[in-house]
C-alpha cells in the first residue's frame, strides 16, 4: 500500500513527498481510511508507530476539503497531549504536513508566559496542540473557546490519567460541541481507559498496532544485576564498551537523574538531565543538544521522556527499571526505530527483581543476562567523584513554584528584618547575629513576622 491510495489532497500528498514518506505504517494504514470516512477512531499505538501522521493527515484532508475561517478564539482542530514536548513534537508534525498548506497551528502549555498564547490565539486558529493545564486556564481567562471544534485528538490517554488529568480531561468533554470527530490514543487500554475512552468516541472504530510485546521483541535486552549502589561504575563501564551513537538513561526519580549525570560530569563525561523539575528553557536546550549530537547521553526520568522522538537512539540504559511494566515497554520504544536494531540494558538491584518477573511476563520476552565485567570491584572502588550539586543559587533548575515560593519566603524575611530592626547598628560588645538568632520567638501582632521561616523556627 502507498500514501497516493488514500487519495489524500494533491498539498499533503506533496507534504509527503518532501518528508519521502513513501509507505505508510500499520497505524496509517488502519486509521487513514477510517478517519477520512469521518469515523472517529480508538487507536492502541504508541509513539514510533507513526501515529502523530495518523491522525494528523487525514485531519488536514478535511480542514483542506471544507475550508472556513476559524472563529476568533476558537479553533478548528484541538490536539490534546500529556506533556509540553510531545505537544511541541506534534505540532512541529502538522506543520510539516502542512507546509503546503496556510493553517495555522498553534501550542499552548504551561511553564511559559500565557500573554504570547492569549495574543496567538485571539484570531483563532486552525489546529491548536495543548496541554490541559494550559488549556483550562486559557478557556478560564476567556481567551478560548471550544465551541467551533470539529476535531478532537486525544492522544497518550494513559499518559494523562497516569498524570492526573482526568478531572480537567473531563472538563474539557463537557466544553466540546457535540458535533464533531473524536480521536483517541493510548498506547494501553486497561479499563479505565475504555471508560474515559466512552466518554468521548462516539461509535469508534478501534485499531490497535504494535502489541506491547512486538516492540520488546525488536529490541536486543540485557539485564546485570548489581548493587544499586554500583550502578554508576557500571554505568561508566557500558559507555566505554557499547558502541553508542545516542543513549537515553532512565531514572525513577528526578534526583536519581540529576545524581547520574552529577557523577558522569566527575568522570568528564557530558551528559544532561531532563525531568519536571527543570524549566522549560532547560528541557529545551537538554532536547536540542542531544538531537544535535551534541551530546550523546541524556538522562530522563519516565514522565519527561514520554513522547520525546529522537531518532538514531541506539541504547536505552535502564539505571532503575521502572515499577510498572508498561514504563519499561515505552522506554525501550525509544530504541529500534524504523527497522534500526536497538539495544536496551537494563541495571537490576536486588529489590528491583520483582519488576523485572513482571516485566518479562508483559513483554513475553526474556532479557540476556549480562554478568558484571571483570575487575569490577576495582572499577567500583576508582569511580571518580562527582561534581558538586549546584548550591542553592535562587533556585535555577528547579520547580518554578517553588522558586516563586522561595523567593517570596525571601522577601519576606527580607520586610521582616527591615521592618523589625530599625535603622541598622552595630553589634555591641557580646552581642551578634549568632545569639540574636537563638532567641525564642514571640509572636508579632500585626502579621509582620509571623511568616513560615519564623513560625518553622518555633515548632
Ligand atoms: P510518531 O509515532 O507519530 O511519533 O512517529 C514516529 C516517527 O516516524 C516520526 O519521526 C515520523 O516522522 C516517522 N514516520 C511517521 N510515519 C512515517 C512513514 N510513513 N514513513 C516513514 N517515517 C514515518
Amino acid at each position: 500500500m502507498e500514501f497516493k491510495d488514500f487519495g489524500l489532497h494533491a498539498d499533503i500528498e506533496r507534504a509527503l513527498t518532501a518528508k519521502r514518506y513513501s509507505q505508510p505504517t500499520p497505524i496509517q494504514q488502519q486509521a487513514i481510511p477510517v478517519l477520512l470516512e469521518g469515523r472517529d477512531l480508538c487507536g492502541i499505538a504508541q509513539t514510533g508507530t507513526g501515529k502523530t501522521a495518523a491522525f494528523s493527515l487525514p485531519s488536514l484532508d478535511y480542514l483542506l476539503n471544507n475550508p472556513k475561517r476559524p472563529a476568533p478564539r476558537g479553533c478548528r482542530m484541538l490536539v490534546l497531549s500529556p506533556t509540553r514536548e510531545l505537544a511541541a513534537q506534534i505540532a512541529q508534525s502538522c506543520r510539516d504536513y502542512g507546509r503546503f498548506t496556510k493553517f495555522s497551528v498553534t501550542t499552548v502549555f504551561g511553564g511559559v508566559p500565557i500573554n504570547r498564547q492569549i495574543r496567538d490565539l485571539s484570531q483563532g486558529v486552525d489546529i491548536l496542540v495543548a496541554t490541559p493545564g494550559r488549556l483550562l486556564d486559557l478557556i478560564d481567562q476567556r481567551a478560548l473557546r471550544l465551541g467551533d471544534v470539529e476535531i478532537f485528538v486525544l492522544d497518550e490517554a494513559d499518559q494523562m490519567m497516569d498524570m492526573g488529568f482526568i478531572h480537567s480531561l473531563r472538563r474539557v468533554a463537557k466544553l466540546l460541541p457535540d458535533e464533531r470527530q473524536n480521536l483517541f490514543f493510548s498506547a494501553t487500554m486497561p479499563k479505565e481507559i475504555a471508560a474515559l475512552a466512552q466518554q468521548f468516541l462516539h461509535d469508534p472504530v478501534t485499531v490497535s498496532v504494535a502489541p506491547q510485546a512486538t516492540t520488546a521483541e525488536k529490541v536486543r535486552q540485557q539485564v546485570t544485576f548489581v548493587e544499586q549502589k554500583e550502578k554508576q561504575a557500571l554505568l561508566h563501564h557500558v559507555l566505554k564498551v557499547e558502541d553508542i551513537d545516542r543513549a537515553l538513561i532512565f531514572t525513577r526519580t528526578k534526583h536519581g537523574a540529576d545524581r547520574v549525570v552529577r557523577h558522569l560530569k566527575g568522570a568528564g563525561i557530558d551528559a544532561y538531565a531532563i525531568h519536571g523539575n527543570k524549566s522549560q528553557a532547560q528541557r529545551t536546550t537538554a532536547l536540542q543538544a542531544f538531537r544535535s549530537g551534541q551530546v550523546r547521553l541524556l538522562v530522563a526520568t519516565d514522565i519527561a521522556a514520554r513522547g520525546i522522538d529522537v531518532s538514531g537512539v541506539s541504547h536505552v540504559i535502564n539505571f532503575e527499571i521502572p515499577n510498572v511494566p508498561e514504563q519499561y515497554v515505552h522506554r525501550i520504544g525509544r530504541t529500534a526505530r524504523a527497522g534500526a536494531e536497538g539495544v536496551a540494558i537494563s541495571f537490576v538491584a536486588p529489590d528491583e527483581k520483582a519488576y523485572l518477573r513482571d516485566i518479562e511476563k508483559v513483554t513475553r520476552t526474556r532479557a540476556e543476562p549480562v554478568k558484571l565485567p571483570e575487575g569490577f570491584s576495582e572499577m567500583v572502588r576508582n569511580l571518580p567523584k562527582p561534581v558538586q550539586p549546584p548550591r542553592n543559587t535562587g533556585g535555577k533548575g528547579r520547580d518554578p513554584q517553588r522558586q516563586r515560593e522561595e523567593a517570596q519566603r525571601r522577601n519576606g524575611e527580607g520586610q521582616r528584618d527591615a521592618a523589625h530592626r530599625g535603622p541598622r547598628r552595630e553589634p555591641q560588645a557580646g552581642e551578634g547575629a549568632q545569639p540574636q538568632r537563638k532567641r525564642r520567638f514571640r509572636p508579632r501582632r500585626g502579621g509582620v513576622g509571623a511568616h513560615k521561616g519564623a513560625v518553622t523556627r518555633v515548632g
